[in-house]
């Protein structure tokens, strides 16, 4: 992430703080960080989540003297630095004609999702926001991979599969003897090179974005766009890290399976990130309703793509995602 250019911490701290008029002599107690939250934030949400901003100055208040010494307040403006430049990422997620037209196409899942109905919205964020990034993933498999329910011949069941081969059928949960697998079946889809794996022809692609492309290993099942090398490395985290990418915004199919996953681990890796509601849809709805939470739970930001425009166009920040920041820094 970036710092500030100064490294001492001291002066570097005058620099940010002198920004929003703080005075940094004297005691910087909780009060003069919540009056700055009150201006890095927007004033609503600082009111709605204030024990947001308590936790957060406790987080930097590490002897808990209730205030911050220099070191303290040199790791909060490195925070507030990062919060104020950001390098913001959108990641559009498996917005492939399988899932919206083809074999695994949300409508024939038959709990009334739609997935047409991203195009919209994740076009005119990528025509209007104010993207440092932009990266799309693709679910991308070779014809004998493991999660397809016509492969099924291909593989023995562990014998703690509570479904049998005899028995299973598309959408059932089954566990693989080899490699030992708990594993959704699903229809066959997004084969690589095939129309089924293609993004959908009326996506906006940019021309400076990046993909990815996950699930090509026979054996093994991805259904994050940070799916891991044998060396336990990530290609999309690879090409964040290089970007000095600060803030993800995750958008795209299915809500409840790929950009779930994709969402918890952008956390995990220490993202400030947002998933953009009205630009997801899903199998489930209480699976969509259980992945909302979790990624609340895990220190994301639901959000909208009004919202998200105002935060990636307008400067405006968001005390959720920088809560989560603050987390990282002092874990
Ligand atoms: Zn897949």
């Amino acid at each position: 992430m970036a710092q500030p250019a100064n490294d001492d911490p001291w002066s570097s701290s005058v620099t940010v703080l002198s920004r929003f008029g703080v005075e940094v002599q004297g005691t910087f107690d909780y009060e003069k960080f919540r009056a700055l939250c009150a201006q890095l934030f927007d004033a609503d949400e600082v009111e709605q989540h204030e024990w947001r901003a308590r936790e957060v100055f406790e987080l930097f208040d590490a002897d808990a003297d209730g205030a911050l010494n220099d070191q303290e307040l040199h790791r909060c403006c490195n925070w507030i630095h990062a919060t104020i430049n950001p390098v913001n990422v959108l990641i559009v997620v498996d917005v492939q004609n399988d899932f919206i037209d083809g074999t695994l196409a949300l409508r024939k899942c038959g709990y009334g999702q739609e997935g047409l109905e991203v195009l919209k919205p994740i076009n005119r964020l990528l025509k209007d926001g104010r993207w440092d990034k932009v990266i799309y993933s693709q679910d991308w498999h070779p014809e004998n991979h493991i999660s397809f329910f016509d492969n099924l011949a291909m593989r023995e069941f562990h014998p703690e599969s509570k479904i049998t081969k005899e028995i299973a059928k598309p959408f059932d949960t089954v566990v693989f003897l080899q490699p030992h697998l708990t594993q959704i079946l699903w229809p066959r889809h997004c084969v690589m090179n095939t129309w089924g794996a293609e993004l959908h022809k009326d996506l906006l692609i940019l021309p400076s974005s990046e993909r990815i492309y996950k699930g090509q290993h026979p054996e093994k099942e991805t259904y994050s766009a940070f799916e891991k090398d044998t060396d336990g490395s990530s290609e999309l985290n690879k090409i964040l890290s290089a970007a000095g990418a600060t803030h993800l915004y995750v958008c795209g199919i299915a809500y409840d399976v790929c950009v779930k996953q994709t969402c918890l681990d952008g956390l995990w890796y220490g993202y400030r990130l947002a998933v953009i509601d009205d630009c997801c849809r899903g199998v489930k709805p209480d699976d969509i309703t259980a992945t909302k939470k979790l990624i609340t739970e895990n220190g994301g930001l639901v959000t909208c793509s009004d919202h998200v425009l105002s935060l990636v166009n307008e400067g405006k920040h968001s005390l959720v995602m920088a809560h989560h920041a603050a987390k990282i820094i002092m874990s």
